[in-house]
């Protein structure tokens, strides 16, 4: 008896609660080795932030399960969360640091702007549907992050009142690059957009603003990409 409460004791005084990971991570980092590391994806940064990003907390509920698969995802309203190769890719040529303020144009399910809220200091993000970026702003409270910045817009016109930004993530397909995007990008800044028509094969691009002013586009990768739409 004596023996048993003195066990009993020991584990009482040893049970020390840890922070349990959670039971995604995982899923997580087999994702971030099998998808993304295995494409040539380098950024430790980048990979880091994959490591961590809950997605599975920011998809609807019936996607849960589907959360860490290679492949985009319905968030409702016609919109997808974009594969996360795909949000790796983007995220790792803007070369993202500390230290940078980032303009994210298509806010869908806040799972884009959480990535690059682990490492750049503010992230600034507009979605044109209404319930969207609703729901994404409470989810990405929920999660804690405190340096993302969200608006209720139209992308097309940026974020004046933020401008310039070190770099801009345009997660929608336009036919062409919002000239006020450009206007809004720091001189040596990078923005990524993929440029065609709604419904087609787009193409990924880097668009590079020189010190000069002057821009230079690439085209990088053919994208699918939901349609950039206007109000
Ligand atoms: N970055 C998102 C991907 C969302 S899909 C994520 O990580 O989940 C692209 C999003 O762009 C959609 O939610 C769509 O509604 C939004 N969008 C389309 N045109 C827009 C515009 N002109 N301004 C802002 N958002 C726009």
């Amino acid at each position: 008896m004596k023996g048993s409460f003195f066990i009993l004791f020991i584990l009482l005084f040893f049970y020390v609660p840890y922070p349990q990971q959670d039971k995604y991570q995982r899923s997580r980092s087999q994702m971030v080795e099998r998808q993304i590391a295995a494409r040539g994806i380098e950024n430790k940064a980048t990979l880091n932030a994959m490591r961590k990003v809950e997605r599975h907390r920011l998809v609807p509920k019936d996607q849960v399960r589907s959360a860490y698969q290679d492949r985009p995802l319905p968030i409702g309203h016609g919109q997808t969360i974009s594969q996360p190769y795909i949000v790796a890719y983007m995220t790792e040529l803007i070369g993202p640091r500390p230290g940078m303020k980032v303009l994210e144009i298509g806010t869908g399910s806040g799972y884009q702007a959480a990535v690059l809220a682990e490492i750049v200091d503010e992230v600034y993000t507009i979605e044109i549907i209404e319930p969207l970026g609703v729901n994404a702003k409470s989810n990405l409270k929920k999660l804690g992050y405190s340096n993302i910045n969200t608006k209720i817009g139209d992308g097309f016109y940026g974020w004046e009142d933020h401008a310039p930004f070190d770099a801009i993530v345009v997660t929608a397909a336009s036919e062409y690059i919002p000239p006020p995007l450009i206007e809004q990008l720091k001189e040596g800044g990078k923005m990524v957009i993929p440029v065609g028509a709604p419904f087609t094969t787009q193409q990924l691009m880097l668009v590079e603003k020189k010190k000069d002013g002057k821009w230079k586009t690439k085209n990088l990768l053919p994208v699918r990409f939901v349609p950039f739409t206007r109000n």
